[in-house]
């Protein structure tokens, strides 16, 4: 594993998110239509461009701070159980904390998508 890759990587969808970031702001910041029926449909927009703002700097965060980790040379590490992540698994999820194993036990309590009905697991 080669952080040095991750590194450039991470860098170069850093750039990426900032280009995003400043389209959001200048679209937010543009006028309300006249027409009330588009003015509508604009705060739709704007609430759709919220959360893609929203979700690109949370990624920011993430991606900062696994500038950090390759710095102190902490990047790979899995944070639950101390493993090294798959390099397939950060190709995937660069910043990502926890390896896919932990991250499959997390994922299965957290959002239950897997069993819907959150009844599959309780047995018969
Ligand atoms: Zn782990």
């Amino acid at each position: 594993m080669d952080p040095k890759k991750f590194e450039t990587r991470i860098k170069a969808r850093l750039n990426e998110l900032q280009d995003r970031l400043e389209r959001v702001e200048t679209t937010l910041d543009e006028p309300a239509d006249a027409d009330l029926d588009d003015q509508a449909i604009e705060l739709e927009d704007d609430e759709v461009l919220e959360a893609l703002g929203r979700a690109s700097l949370q990624e920011v965060r993430l991606l900062n701070d696994a500038l950090g980790r390759i710095a102190d040379g902490t990047f790979g590490t899995c944070r639950t159980c101390g493993e090294m992540i798959s390099e397939a698994r950060l190709d995937a999820v660069p910043y990502t904390l926890v390896c896919r194993i932990c991250a499959g036990a997390k994922a299965t309590h957290a959002t239950g998508s897997a069993h819907p009905t959150g009844k599959a697991q309780a047995g018969p």
